[in-house]
């Protein structure tokens, strides 16, 4: 076989669909349910505040504590709220406040529109 014909296969053998190994870890959103690269999703973890809890966003993925994932879309928070899906992700009782992390959502999608 000539060098040149067999430098092509492989070249196309690479672009053949997408390796999933390369994009490392995926996550769930718990507003869309949909599964994305846990780069492309905002962190957050319950902060206990009194007897209820205060969602917070994570964005440096540090904090301790059970973390649950969203897109950095107020679409997607909307529909968590409205499902009640943070309190089920971080498995708390009642519902949380998720004042703190609404507005990091905001701001970084805000981000997003302006860039
Ligand atoms: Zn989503």
């Amino acid at each position: 076989m000539p060098p040149e014909r067999e430098a092509d296969r492989i070249s196309g053998a690479g672009e053949r669909g997408v390796d999933f190994s390369m994009v490392g870890p995926t996550r769930t959103c718990v507003g869309c349910r949909k599964r994305a690269p846990a780069s492309e999703l905002i962190r957050f973890v319950a902060a206990a505040c009194g007897d209820s809890f205060l969602l917070t966003a994570d964005p440096g993925r540090r904090l301790p504590g059970r973390g649950a994932h969203l897109h950095p879309d107020p679409a997607c928070f909307a529909l968590a709220e409205r499902r009640r899906a943070f309190g089920r992700a971080l498995r708390l009782t009642g519902v949380p406040d998720a004042g703190p992390l609404a507005e990091h959502i905001r701001a970084v999608s805000m981000a997003a529109r302006n860039a």
